[in-house]
């Protein structure tokens, strides 16, 4: 989608911090990290938010790589979380679907 910045990121025409791309998702580090790890997973299609989403699979392959992230990037035993900000109350800023991968910290609840 035109003007969206992580459709962007996704073609590669503006650059980030990729550490992880399949036919499905793009995944890369956030500009501005909120714990030591701190990735964003998204789908190489333009969806705004979750609210969007009827693609089941597609959703569990957001989920199931960033559990996979997790694990390669060594915060799976210590612990992490996985956060979709959804729409205005939910703290969404950047309107293209996207989870974040926070780890490598101890997250507290509930959260802001
Ligand atoms: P959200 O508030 O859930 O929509 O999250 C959007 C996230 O995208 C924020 O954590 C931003 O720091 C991050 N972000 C925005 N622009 C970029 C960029 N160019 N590269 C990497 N992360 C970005």
């Amino acid at each position: 989608m035109r003007d969206c910045i992580f459709c962007k990121i996704v073609a590669g025409d503006i650059p980030a911090g990729k550490v992880y791309e399949d036919e499905h998702v793009v995944a890369f580090r956030d500009i501005q990290p909120q714990a030591p790890l701190h990735l964003l997973i998204v789908p190489r299609v333009h969806l705004a938010s979750l609210d969007e989403v009827e693609d089941t699979a597609l959703l569990g392959h957001i989920m199931v790589t960033a559990a996979r992230l997790a694990r390669e990037h060594g915060v799976s035993q210590g612990g992490y979380r996985v956060v979709v900000n959804c729409n205005q109350d939910g703290g969404q800023t950047v309107f293209h679907l996207h989870a974040h991968l926070l780890g490598g910290r101890f997250m507290t609840w509930p959260p802001g």
